[in-house]
């Protein structure tokens, strides 16, 4: 596939995520700068339909990548993105201490 093709490949699929996700009238009233910011925070996401959905991801990417992640409800799409954890290290240290109970749960 050609360079070209491939950007309107993805240009395609974007607009296919943000007719599933969004209200498109309203998305393309926004200025470019908030298009962008929309991008970022909803459509470029995976969309996790509840908090279930989430945390399965998040415990998954602490086991499997050693990375810890966060939740937010989007006001956009009411489905949860995930986001890399950015508080302070107290607050990280509970967050991966609920995660590992939460594996060492699971193997039971
Ligand atoms: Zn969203």
């Amino acid at each position: 596939m050609g360079k070209q093709k491939k950007l309107e490949k993805k240009q395609f699929e974007e607009i296919d995520l943000i007719i599933g996700r969004l209200n498109i009238v309203q998305f393309y009233k926004l200025t470019e700068e908030e298009q962008e910011k929309l991008k970022k925070s909803c459509v470029n996401k995976v969309r996790h339909p509840d908090l279930q959905e989430a945390a399965k991801r998040i415990i998954h990417d602490y086991k499997h990548q050693k990375r810890t992640n966060t939740y937010y409800k989007c006001p956009q799409c009411g489905g949860y993105h995930l986001t890399k954890f950015k508080g302070s290290k107290k607050k990280r240290e509970v967050l991966e201490g609920m995660i590992k109970a939460t594996i060492k749960k699971d193997k039971n």
